[in-house]
């Protein structure tokens, strides 16, 4: 059993991790505080993942995707608690889930209203670029609903295949 020597200045409540330097203009800083802003706590894994996932622009990306990418940047993490985080994060309204079919989900960085391609045999997921899509005739909701949006996936493949 190591006594701590560490100077009193690093034992702060305040202090972050030391891998995660807490600075104005910081974007981790800025993740921990929209964590917090969504009512959820930044606790070491979600920031992982959260810088993981909006560190890079708009991305789209399964559990499977961002557990890979966890083990590769060392976050301690497992494909369930990567399961969890992602919904939680959806809940929160940070994410925005895209079922593509029942095996496949992915969840999108972009959180406004868009549609996607989607390539069939390569899985992969992107957006369509402007307001290329119109939706005309949509069915009338049923009785005390109304439609909340329309996600619209055009399903692509590489042409003679
Ligand atoms: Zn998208």
């Amino acid at each position: 059993m190591a006594t701590s020597s560490t100077p009193p200045a690093a034992l702060r409540a305040s202090a972050p991790p030391a891998e995660w330097p807490e600075r104005s203009g910081c974007p981790v800083h800025d993740l921990r505080r929209r964590l917090r802003d969504s009512g959820l706590r930044p606790t070491r894994q979600r920031v992982g993942l959260g810088w993981l996932l909006f560190a890079k622009g708009d991305r789209h990306v399964t559990a499977e995707i961002l557990f890979d990418e966890a083990s590769k940047a060392r976050v301690p993490v497992s494909l369930a608690t990567v399961y969890n985080t992602l919904h939680q994060f959806t809940e929160a309204g940070l994410l925005r889930e895209v079922a593509v079919d029942g095996a496949k989900t992915y969840f999108d960085t972009n959180t406004g209203n868009h549609h996607h391609f989607f390539v069939e045999g390569d899985n992969t997921l992107f957006d369509i670029e402007g307001p290329s899509i119109e939706i005309g005739a949509l069915p009338e909701p049923p009785e005390g609903m109304e439609i909340a949006r329309v996600d619209v996936i055009v399903r692509l493949r590489r042409k003679g295949s």
